[in-house]
């Protein structure tokens, strides 16, 4: 069989599998290679060379993480806004939690924080990129940007409101540092309206962005 009509359970629409000419064609997709990326293939290399790893073992993790998306978060917040004993488990075994929903959290430390009417939670990595990639997957360009991780902690609000987000004068805005070994995962408010919706369709209100607390939740 070979790597590109290999079947995988994820259910998110990639129908890839890389070998290691779309590896080199993704690093140079976007002009020729940086540092970092010059970096990387020569990293790659050696460990294939050296026979730490294969590069079937490496399509195999890519995989794995392009199977890592943000409906993972959401069916998280979704199961948290329904079961206030399940968001209280969240909060205290990031871990745990996920894996009653069979979600797998294994990596950096998770904690979940939630937003209220009181307080609002916004997340970045002011260092570099750390990101809760175990149940969002891929950053987004603009979070691992300078301008977002200098701003947003200066001057969230100013932040927020380019994202669409005003929130009322009396809702405390904090934002919080991600850091190697530990990386939080906003709870965004629940709508309003929303008591009589199913869990699968309230888990479609929450994106990406409200978990990172640069939204929140869309309305129904
Ligand atoms: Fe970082």
């Amino acid at each position: 069989m070979s790597p590109h009509d290999h079947e995988h359970g994820d259910d998110h629409g990639h129908d890839h599998v890389y070998g290691d000419d779309d590896l080199l064609a993704e690093v140079f997709e976007g002009g020729p290679p940086d540092d970092y990326e010059i970096l990387e293939i020569a990293l790659r290399e050696l460990l294939f060379d050296k026979g730490v790893i294969t590069p079937a073992e490496l399509r195999a993790k890519i995989v794995e993480w392009d199977g890592k998306t943000p409906e993972n978060g959401a069916r998280i917040v979704a199961h948290a806004w329904v079961d206030p004993a399940y968001k209280q488990r969240l909060k205290d075994d990031f871990y745990s939690a996920a894996a009653e929903l069979d979600i797998d959290t294994a990596g950096p430390q998770l904690v979940a924080v939630e937003s209220t009417d009181d307080v609002h939670h916004v997340f970045c990595c002011t260092l570099c990129s750390c990101y809760p990639r175990a149940v969002l997957g891929i950053p987004p360009e603009w979070y691992k940007s300078k301008e977002y991780r200098s701003r947003i902690v200066v001057d969230p609000r100013s932040v927020l409101s380019e994202f669409g987000t005003t929130l009322p004068d009396h809702t405390d805005v904090r934002v919080i540092d991600n850091t190697a070994e530990s990386r939080y995962f906003v709870i965004p408010k629940r709508p309003e309206g929303t008591e009589g919706l199913s869990e699968e369709e309230l888990a479609k209100l929450v994106t990406r962005d409200s978990i990172i607390g640069v939204t929140e939740a869309l309305k129904p």
